[in-house]
This record gives structure tokens, sequence and C-alpha cells, in this order.
């Protein structure tokens, strides 16, 4: 016989950061009961309640909705390689991480990449990327984030979507940050492409990748001149198995699929404009306390996300230090900057089942105690 291997028990955290956020019990309880077969009846309904969910929270009524096996970059790749043929012509939004990723994948995909800058903290100019629309009107699409994690701006979408619906350029959106915390809207906004993750407002483990595409990014998938690169993110084959063939493609991660279904069930218990509302009213309580404090924010007002703020790391304190004691002293996770931000700011999250008034208010303890000490 071995010798007894202790198990991992995860120390008790409050998840502050730019995801994973809180998982509730009954998510991870779901995620506790047994496997069953990835083709068995039961399953494949519980695939078709999922679809359904998920387009409520999109917003859509598109028929291809599904999760992909991956975080949110499986989402964003999936949707990218999918779309992208090489040569083609894609414009993607730059002004954090997640846009910057969004370009480095479709150059992997082969795309001739046109990019549209806007500094960090800034939402993008959208008359700008109409211009560039206008000089590139062959672009196959044109991507943004909506809610960019890096630094917590809010990217106005609603022009966008009907300028380039007249067009045959694709809308993609990145809604990792903010699919069930801020209004997506999918066909509302014309939007063609959006793709998310379950480990950020929707508070499920990380694991899966909400996608949903419009019929005309369906048409644009159906033909392609080349077989996509990626076997396992090839859309035309994990369609065949969450559509009507039911053909096996790869096992899907049941358990994370139970845990996706039951986040869902809270989301719809709560119902999303609810949801969209606690978001809303913490995150504002918690930016107006900071700025009470003389703590300076990221973001315009106007632009900011309610679900992720970014504050400056006031002058004299150490910002690792500063972590790291909320971390052990009080067990609150907070995201650092990143890129030309490293150092520079605190990421703060509301997402999900961490947005309660509880979080805003230890965190806001939290803060004052360990300042007034440093
Ligand atoms: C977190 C995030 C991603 C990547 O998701 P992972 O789950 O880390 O793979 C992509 N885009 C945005 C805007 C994000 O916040």
């Amino acid at each position: 016989m071995g010798a007894l291997q202790p198990p991992f028990r995860p120390p008790r955290r409050i998840l502050m950061g730019p995801g994973p956020s809180d998982v509730s019990p009954r998510v991870l309880l779901a995620m506790a009961r047994p496997t069953i077969g990835h083709l068995d009846p039961a399953f494949l309904a519980l695939m078709d309640e999922i679809a359904e969910k998920l387009r409520v929270v999109f917003g859509s009524a598109n028929e291809f909705t599904l999760p992909i096996s991956g975080t949110g970059s499986a989402g964003m790749e999936t949707a990218l390689i999918n779309l992208l043929e090489p040569g083609d012509t894609a414009i993607i939004g730059v002004n954090g991480v997640f846009g910057g990723r969004m370009a480095e994948v479709a150059q992997r995909a082969g795309a001739r990449v046109i990019t549209v800058e806007a500094e960090w903290g800034k939402p993008l100019d959208v008359d700008a990327l109409v211009t560039t629309h206008r000089r590139h009107p062959d672009a196959r699409l044109l991507g943004v984030v909506h809610a960019e994690t890096s630094t917590g701006v809010l990217q106005p979408l609603d022009e966008l979507g009907g300028y380039l619906n007249e067009t045959e350029t694709l809308f993609l959106v990145d809604a990792v940050t903010s699919l069930g915390g801020v209004p997506v809207e999918v066909d509302a906004r014309r939007i063609d492409v959006a793709y998310s993750g379950t480990q950020k407002c929707l508070s499920v483990p990380p694991g899966l990748a909400p996608l949903t595409l419009s019929a005309r990014a369906m048409e644009r998938v159906r033909s392609r001149a080349t077989k996509v690169q990626s076997w396992y993110l090839d859309l035309s084959l994990i369609g065949a198995y969450w559509g009507g063939e039911r053909a096996y493609h790869h096992t899907a991660p049941i358990n994370a699929l139970y845990g996706l279904h039951e986040g869902l069930c809270a989301v719809l218990e709560e119902g999303v404009e609810a949801r969209y509302e606690r978001h809303s009213s913490l995150g504002v309580r918690l930016q107006e306390s900071l700025e009470k404090r003389g703590l300076e924010l990221l973001v315009e007002r106007e632009y900011r996300l309610p679900q992720l703020t970014s504050i400056r790391v006031p002058a004299g304190v150490n910002d690792r230090e500063f972590r790291r004691e909320l971390l052990e002293r009080y067990g609150i996770e907070i995201g650092g900057g990143l890129g030309p931000l490293a150092g520079q700011v605190w990421r703060v999250g509301l997402m999900g089942a961490t947005c309660r008034s509880e979080s805003v208010a230890l965190f806001l303890s939290a803060l004052d105690e360990l300042l007034e000490g440093m």
C-alpha cells in the first residue's frame, strides 16, 4: 500500500482580481455530480439547455451558440482562426493586453493585421476605426474588446455594429469580461461574433469559452477555401457534435458543463437586468469611495467598467508589498498592472459572485488599514 497522500486544500480567498472570480457553492456542487457519457441522451439534453441559456445571456437568437472547450483565450483563437484565411485583412482595435492578443492571434492565422490603437485606459476612437475600415473595405473582420480587463475600459459598440452591418466586414467582439456583468446584446448591436469565458462575470471556474456566431459569420466559415489550421478548434467539426448530428469530435468536459449550466441558472434566476444593476451600483460605490479617499482611477467615469476598476498605485506605496499583505492578512486577491501599466495600477474586480456589498466594504477597510501603515 502506498502512503496516504494529503489532498490539496486551497486557502480561503476572496477573488477580487481580473479573474477568476468567486464561485458559488451551488456551482461547485453541480460540478461534483456523477460524470455521465458525452453522448448520453441526458447529456445531449443538457447541452441544448446550455445553448439556450447562453443565447439569453448573449442577447442573441443565433443558432450557432455553444461553449468551446478551453478558457476565454480558446474562444478568441477559435473565432479568429475560423473566420480568417491566410492573406485576409483584419482590423483590430488595440488599447490593452487583450486587443494586442487578438492582433497576435489574427497574425498567426495568416491575416494581414491593421491595428487601430488608443492609449491604455482610453476607449478606441470609433471614428478612427470607421476611417480605417473605409481605407480597407475588403477587411474580413473588425475586432474590438468590449471590456478591456487590462485597463478597466468599457468600449462603446453601438455605432460600430450598425456601420459594419452595412458592409462585408464581420464585427467581432471579445466579451470575456463583459458577459454577465454589462449588457452584451449581440443581436441588437449587430455583432457577428462574440466569445466569452466562464471565469469572469459568469462566476464559473475557468475552462469554457461561450461563443456565438451570426448566420453571416457561419456562412463565412462554410465558404472557406482552406481548412482551419486547428483540428481541435474547427467549428464545422465542433458544430456537428453540438448541432444535429451529435457526431463525436472530442469528449466534452462533462462536469465543467454541469458547472456552466448551474452558473447560467443562477444568472437567469437573478435576471440579467438585475445582475447588470448589481454590478453597476456596486462598481460605482467602490469607485466613488476610492475617489473620496483621494485615490486616482485610471479610466474616465464615462468609460469605466463597473466590474473592473484600475486604481493608480499611490506615490510612495510599494505595489507588490501592498498586494502581498492584502492577500496574506485579508485573503483578498487583486490584480497588478500589465504591460506599460505594470507597477502603476491595481486592478480590482467585482465580478459575478464576488460582486457583493461585503466585498466592497472589506476591500475598502483593508485598503484603509494597509495604507495607514505604509
Ligand atoms: C481574461 C480575458 C481573456 C482570456 O481569458 P482566459 O480565460 O484567461 O483564457 C480574453 N479577453 C479578455 C478581455 C479577458 O479579460
